[in-house]
């Protein structure tokens, strides 16, 4: 039998919107629905039909290889010429009609779907700030902190019962956790699930409490977590792991412990990046001159050379005493950014001596292509 034109099917024209093929599709799916027609055997190839025009025509991707192709485009598509069975036309239902969950009519295609089952509940996470130093995360470190997380009840294991026997199956849902709805439509029976509302999902009653926790199956237990830090972290960033966080109550799985990073700022050095900048302040007899500076970095004191003639604005780079790049993507440099120091009051010794110089040739500023502004060293070293 030849295949009919899922437009002519629809009854809307090739231009038709997306919302006119929904309507025109709505319209068919309630008129020939197997359960309104009893007694029209040709109503479910009809209904079929107009789903399988639906399935394409309502899909951008399909609409296009349809209109290209015809028929023969969609082989392959699904089932040939097959046509789609009653569960996959079901699963168009919620776009359709709205209302999520659950297949409609179920009910009187004797389809009580295997649900599935008791939801597993996962307990709430728990948050704390973490504070780390600069040479914390430089290199990454350990921190051990106390927290206080519900754990499982020791006395009860968990369920909240004094004893095993205080437990019952919840008679509302027979202990799935969820209940059923069926709601009347004009389509026929809607059915949806939803939380029980008798046990909240747990599929199970607790008759006698446990007297240790009473009924909630968790306790407060303050317990020491060993947290690695991976080096190159930054402020603000949320670690987490799993597990680590609480219980809910009367079993289930705990939620996750998430760390907040916080960076305490570093008394001498600033982090940009993964680099670290140090701004030593030198005499200007030591820039002419030439001198030996001790240097704070991450990783203890460093000397380094001033050498005669060095300018205000210079920076050294100390390789790889910067910070550990969070991706291993090795480390990152420190900076080290000269302040030539001018005096801000002066004996009249000192005045005497700096007279003495203030029109040496050697005094007298003389900047040469390699003294670069500084920005432009900026630019060097942070491109
Ligand atoms: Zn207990
Ligand atoms: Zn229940």
């Amino acid at each position: 039998m030849a295949k009919r034109d899922y437009y002519e099917i629809l009854g809307v024209s090739k231009s038709a919107s997306q919302e006119e093929i929904k309507k025109a599709y709505r319209k068919i799916a309630i008129k020939f629905h197997p359960d309104k027609n009893p007694d029209d055997p040709t109503a479910e190839d009809k209904f079929k039909e107009a789903a399988e025009a639906y399935e394409v025509l309502s899909d951008q991707q399909k609409r296009q290889r349809y209109d290209q192709f015809g028929h023969q485009g969609m082989n392959g598509g699904f089932g040939g010429g097959g046509g789609m069975n009653m569960e996959d036309i079901f699963s168009q239902f919620g776009d359709i009609f709205g209302g999520g969950g659950g297949s409609p009519f179920e009910s009187f295609f004797g389809g009580a779907r295997s649900g599935g089952g008791r939801r597993t509940r996962k307990g709430s996470n728990l948050r704390i700030k973490l504070k780390l130093n600069l040479e914390e995360i430089a290199n990454g470190v350990e921190k051990k902190i106390k927290v206080k997380r519900y754990v499982a009840c020791s006395t009860c294991g968990g369920n909240g019962a004094k004893n095993g026997t205080d437990m019952q199956t919840c008679g509302t849902c027979q202990g799935s956790g969820q209940v059923r709805k069926v709601v009347n439509t004009m389509l026929g029976q809607m059915v949806s699930t939803a939380t029980c509302p008798t046990c909240n999902g747990e599929g199970r009653i607790v008759t006698n409490n446990c007297e240790a926790c009473h009924g909630s199956g968790r306790e407060l237990q303050e317990e020491v977590i060993a947290i690695n830090v991976p080096g190159g972290v930054m402020d603000g960033m949320q670690l987490s792991m799993s597990g680590k966080g609480n219980v809910p109550e009367r079993g289930g799985v705990p939620g996750d412990l998430l760390i907040q990073i916080e960076e305490e700022p570093h008394p001498t050095l600033k982090r940009e990046g993964n680099n670290v900048i140090y701004e030593q302040y030198i005499s200007f007899v030591d820039a002419a001159l030439g001198a030996e500076v001790e240097v704070p970095t991450i990783s203890g004191k460093v000397k380094i050379n001033i050498k005669p003639g060095t300018q205000s604005g210079e920076i050294f780079r100390l390789r790889g005493k910067g910070i550990q790049d969070i991706n291993g993507y090795g480390k990152g440099d420190q900076l080290i950014h000269v302040n030539v120091w001018t005096p801000k009051s002066l004996s009249s010794d000192e005045k005497a001596v700096l007279e003495g110089l203030r029109y040496s040739s050697n005094f007298t500023p003389n900047p040469g292509k390699n003294e670069k502004g500084f920005f432009e060293k900026v630019k060097d070293y942070f491109q």
